[in-house]
């Protein structure tokens, strides 16, 4: 039966950012009623987690059952049930279940989905949650070759994942890993990619991600609104084609997709290729380049569009231009009492110098911790500054097996001309890139065991002037640290 209920603080998401924000607000209002709404059967919690510098964090994510959350703070109900309406000049939030809820502080933490370059395409999947994540090994355990497209941290991990079944990889840059990496880190990580996996084991310490096995993989009643995946979402399902070799990584630089066609529709088009010579695939796939590709499936991982649907008709939110909730420099969305935080919002402050939104686990993490402080701050009239993280942007994660930190300005990010860049490198053992503006440091990219990103997050944050250094700050035969100290 529908019910309504009044609650002071309700947040929309069981994935990191709202988890976070909710056990927050749970443990500074011990006396207050707080109701996370999620669509998905489990949460993620963050465990072990450790700051590893100023602003690098590590941490591990379990997936659980949301009684978790309600032993742990007794005034936290979590409800299973997807939002499908919000009315906030009302304060008022309905869910699918047929409940409402009056609040009087909301934050919406409904995360993003992938932006699928085709809607309703059979032949085409995105990755996004434990569901998709299984689907995929489903398919590409009876594959030969698949198409991936999209050159972010989903397809660099997946290509280098995947074994026994051909990848033909089509990026629209002109070096893989544009989203993380210039063409210097590109040229380092590519023989990686032509390595036996055998020979992929360097030791690697990096954030785990782990799913619990009694429920995972169900998503949400809604079905597409499971949350996403994080760190080594691969780790515990074989990605495996059908080949009993490692077939290998194509990769298509400078292209787009221009078309997909079934079987069907192939053979019965006028295109003018020898049509034998491409083999009989279920689908194929035709590049702006011209090539055509046969496959068994494409992945299109090109993205994510955040999850705003439900709370957008009828209400006056401000959105940015990629779609997200703009919040401000408070979380505040342009609703009043409605705050938004991860991958569903846009920051809308003007920025640090260093820092730039990026849709990350970390970021997600922050976000719903910050949120939180925001809503108290807000509820007991106090005021908040923008909390330190933002100041630097920070990341540590693992590609190809690799140790990889980001820091700052990493690829240079709106620097333009105006910045000068040190690199050291040594195949197959590191790849450092320091970024410098004005002879200050601004960024850096430090793959494999650099043990540098205390030393460099130092010199970003205080903006020492470092030109009389010149390229001796990367001079592998100074012990950096003992320098600066
Ligand atoms: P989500 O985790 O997506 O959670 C959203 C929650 O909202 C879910 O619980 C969902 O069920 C719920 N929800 C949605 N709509 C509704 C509704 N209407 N009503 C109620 N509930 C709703 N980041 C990294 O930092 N490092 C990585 O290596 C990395 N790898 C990734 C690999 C993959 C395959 C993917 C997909 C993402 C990866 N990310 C990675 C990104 C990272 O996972 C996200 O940035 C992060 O999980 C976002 O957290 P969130 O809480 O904002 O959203």
């Amino acid at each position: 039966m529908a019910s309504d209920k009044q609650v002071t603080f309700v947040i929309v998401g069981g994935g990191i950012a709202g988890v976070t924000c909710a056990e927050q607000i749970a443990s500074q209002f011990a006396s207050d009623e707080v109701c996370l709404l999620t669509a998905s059967p489990l949460v993620k919690t963050v465990t072990n987690f450790k700051q590893v510098s100023k602003t690098l964090e590590e941490f591990d994510i379990e997936e659980q059952p949301s009684s978790v959350l309600e032993e742990k703070y007794p005034n936290l109900k979590v409800i299973q049930s997807a939002v499908n309406l919000l009315r906030a000049e009302e304060h008022l939030l309905q869910a699918e279940n047929g409940q409402t809820f009056h609040y009087k502080k909301l934050c919406i933490c409904s995360g993003a989905r992938p932006k699928l370059l085709y809607q309703d395409n059979p032949h085409v999947l995105g990755i996004r949650d434990t569901d998709s994540a299984q689907e995929f090994q489903k398919r590409l355990s009876k594959a030969k070759r698949i198409v991936v497209i999209g050159n972010g941290g989903i397809a660099l991990e997946l290509v280098y994942e995947v074994e026994g079944c051909e990848v033909i990889w089509a990026i629209k840059d002109k070096a893989i890993g544009n989203t993380f990496f210039d063409a210097g880190a590109a040229q380092f990580l590519i023989p990686s990619l032509e390595a036996e996996k055998k020979e992929r084991s360097l030791p690697c310490k990096r954030a785990r991600y782990t799913t619990d096995k009694t429920g995972a993989g169900q998503s949400g009643a809604t079905g597409e609104l499971g949350s996403a995946l994080g760190p080594d979402w691969h780790q515990g399902i074989e990605l495996k084609g059908t080949e009993q070799n490692s077939s290998g990584v194509h990769i298509e630089y400078e292209c787009e997709v221009s078309q997909i066609y079934t079987q069907q529709e192939f053979l019965r088009s006028q295109l003018d290729t020898e049509k034998s010579e491409l083999g009989l695939w279920p689908a194929y796939v035709q590049l702006t380049n011209g090539t055509i590709y046969g496959c068994d499936f494409v992945v299109s991982a090109t993205g994510v569009v955040p999850n705003t649907d439900p709370f957008l008709s009828g209400n006056h939110f401000e959105l940015a231009g990629d779609h997200g909730l703009r919040v401000d420099d408070h979380m505040r969305t342009s609703e009043q009492d409605v705050y938004a935080a991860g991958d569903v919002c846009t920051a809308g402050w003007e920025p640090s110098a260093l820092w730039q939104q990026m849709r990350l686990w970390t970021q997600a993490r922050q976000m719903g911790w910050y949120a939180a402080r925001c809503m108290a701050a807000d509820v007991l009239e106090e005021p908040i500054e923008l909390d330190f993280c933002f100041e630097l942007f920070s990341h540590i994660t693992k590609f190809f097996n690799y140790k990889v930190v980001l820091l700052g300005k990493f690829n240079a990010q709106g620097l333009g001309q105006d910045h000068e860049l040190l690199v050291r490198c040594t195949k197959g053992q590191e790849y450092v890139k320091v970024v410098l503006t004005g002879g200050r440091m601004v960024g850096a990219v430090l793959i494999g065991e650099t043990d540098l990103e205390e030393t460099f997050e130092n010199l970003i944050l205080n903006q020492m002037d470092l030109s009389r250094y010149g390229e001796e700050l990367l001079n592998p035969n100074i012990d950096i640290e003992d320098y600066f100290d």
